[in-house]
């Protein structure tokens, strides 16, 4: 029917540029890119700017991205964040593939090579013009090469095993004091390493630490550990190691045994950068290097985005769960409505720099605004009731009412509402004293109702209390599209349902999770939670929801987009609230 956004074939940007310098000048065949998570929590719209940039690189240029579990910290990871990050970056690149290429992911043939008698690792051959993997690959996987070169290190004297406690490890390294173990021989390292790697020794009893400059003035570089001891089992490689790879370590390992060539990331590692150089420098290997190259990560205003802080929300039951639709994750994104195509258009619109700033969350829902209008199916429901008697049309008769999908495209053809003598409007668009520029239902006065008839009110009926309990109205019935009253001037229109037709749905209200722009400025994140972040209603639809689609988008109109939620059911329709038509946030800012 419609297309969904899409962000521009190429855009263009500093590491983008790097890229494509490093393949004219041939320095590289093609391109490869990976997006390595660390499976210790779910994916947030942060790390969905690190997807669109780095499988968008090998979309645009031919070239291949990886999706790989940095895995190397058993303790704090799980399964269930493998599971969830998979399902994230599938959902959000799949289609993106498909659209613009056509591609598959390539074959993982492994090609085993030598040098210098040793083996060398596995480069993933690959076939067609770019491939984006989404089936996931494991650093944890590379564990026994990743021994194979810290034991290369310590073979040509480049890595020691230090007895130092993790405390004394630290103030040597603030101190720039070598340690008293840093001279061991080759020999006694390679006999302790070994029976580190036996289990011989408790956790944090030894380390393993690359031998580089205690002076050096970057930090990183005053002998790190690359290997420490735990205990632990893995949740992808059991029990068989108890011990562990460092990040700094494994990451630039992982990236040459992948064939990486671009490892792209964000500024906080610009410090680790020398690091990542020495130690591929240091194991002289025989293929070309990658190279790490850092851009600022995405902050958004009104939300908080590390993993440490929503893991909180959910463990404290602030909110319903990693999905729950008012997180930042990719997964709350889904449910609550937004497409991965809107992900990918606002990944682009906001752009790739070398210096960090804060996105007003505005960008994104503007974004997703201008997506749903396009594509959303046009929808009657009415959300907070008050009845509506039309005394002049008959009881039983059925009056069908030709309604619109989608303006502008035609191609999604009409549909038909049913109209009868009692009807639901909005609460809203009634006022008793209404103000002069109330261009609604006030006593005595007209509206239209949108496809169907202007209506008149005509008295108002009220319970004990003074409630208003219904309203009774005339309509003008030769006022509907092709009638002779149709094109009589009336100033407001407003959105309806037959109450007999009408059919009940739990809509979900939802708004931002946080009242104000910076919620961990102060670090109490948790004292700034919105307590009107979310409002459940039960709304009254029009019959044809009864086939609402989870892959659709709708637009109840005059009121909002809204999308299925997964607990929906054909015997209880529940809807999320995606975004508000308008941005009632910057109205807000201006009333203040
Ligand atoms: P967090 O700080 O939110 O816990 P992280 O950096 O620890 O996230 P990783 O799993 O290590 O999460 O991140 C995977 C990749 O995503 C890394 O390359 C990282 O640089 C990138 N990334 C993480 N957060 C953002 C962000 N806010 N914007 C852009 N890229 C990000
Ligand atoms: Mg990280």
């Amino acid at each position: 029917m419609t297309t969904p956004l899409d962000p521009p074939p190429a855009p263009s940007d500093f590491i983008r540029d790097i890229v494509a310098r490093d393949l004219q000048a041939g320095t590289y065949e093609r391109s490869r890119t990976r997006f390595p998570p660390e499976p210790n929590g779910y994916l947030h719209i942060g790390h969905a700017k690190s997807i669109c940039l780095n499988f968008g690189i090998a979309r645009e240029f031919g070239g291949v991205c990886n999706l790989r579990m940095d895995d190397t910290n058993p303790t704090k990871e799980d399964v269930e964040y493998v599971d969830s990050i998979t399902e994230d970056v599938r959902w959000l690149i799949d289609g993106w593939a498909d659209q613009t290429m056509g591609l598959k992911p390539a074959g993982r043939t492994p090609e085993p090579s030598e040098h210098e008698g040793r083996r060398d690792f596995y480069l993933p051959a690959v076939t067609g013009a770019s491939a984006l993997n989404l089936e996931p690959l494991y650093a944890s996987d590379y564990f026994d090469q990743l021994h194979e070169y810290a034991t290369r290190l310590v073979e040509t004297g480049q890595a020691y095993v230090d007895d130092l406690s993790p405390e004394e490890t630290d103030s040597y390294r603030q101190e720039g004091k070598n340690s008293p173990f840093r001279e061991r021989s080759v020999e006694e390292n390679l006999d302790l390493f070994r029976r580190m790697r036996a289990g011989e020794f408790p956790d944090g009893a030894r380390t393993l630490r690359a031998k580089i400059d205690m002076q050096a003035p970057n930090v990183w570089l005053r002998d790190p550990v690359i290997y420490r001891i735990r205990h632990a089992t893995h949740h992808h490689t059991g029990a068989k190691w108890c011990i562990y790879p460092m990040y700094d370590f494994a990451h630039c390992l992982s990236d040459y045994i992948e064939g990486i060539t671009h490892s792209v990331c964000t500024l906080e590692f610009e410090v680790h950068r020398p690091l990542y150089d020495w130690i591929l420098k240091a194991l002289n290997l025989p293929r070309a290097l990658p190279h790490q190259f850092e851009f600022a990560r995405l902050n958004l205003n009104y939300t908080v985005m590390s993993k440490r802080k929503l893991m909180q929300l959910v463990n404290e039951g602030l909110v319903n769960g990693w999905d729950d639709p008012r997180m930042p994750t990719i997964s709350g994104l889904r449910r609550r409505g937004v497409t991965a195509s809107a992900l990918r258009a606002f990944a682009y619109h906001i752009g790739i720099t070398k210096y960090d700033g804060m996105t007003d969350v505005s960008v994104l829902e503007h974004v997703i605004r201008e997506e749903l209008n396009r594509t959303a199916l046009r929808r009657l429901a009415v959300l907070r009731p008050i009845k509506v008697i039309i005394t002049n049309f008959p009881e039983g008769k059925v009056e069908e009412c030709q309604a619109i999908n989608l303006p502008e495209h035609p191609e999604a053809g009409v549909r038909n509402l049913p109209f009868t003598r009692e009807l639901y409007i909005e609460h809203d668009d009634f006022m008793e004293d209404a103000p002069p520029k109330f261009f609604r239902l006030r006593p005595g006065g007209e509206v239209r109702l949108k496809y169907a008839f202007i209506i008149k009110c005509e008295g108002i009926v009220k319970d004990a209390n003074g409630a208003i309990l219904e309203l009774h109205c005339t309509a003008d019935l030769g006022s509907k599209t092709g009638g002779p009253t149709a094109s009589r001037k009336i100033k407001g229109t407003i959105h309806w349902v037959s109450a007999p037709h009408a059919i009940d749905a739990e809509v979900r209200l939802y708004d931002r999770l946080f009242t104000v722009p910076e919620p961990d400025a102060d670090g109490n994140f948790k004292q700034h939670l919105n307590p009107h972040s979310l409002e459940v209603v039960t709304a009254k639809c029009e019959p044809s929801l009864r086939e609402a689609d989870p892959k659709s988008r709708y637009q109840f109109e005059r009121l909002a987009y809204f999308a299925l939620d997964k607990e929906s059911t054909p015997e209880k329709l529940v809807f999320n609230r995606t975004i508000t038509l308008k941005d009632a946030w910057a109205k807000e800012v201006k009333k203040g």
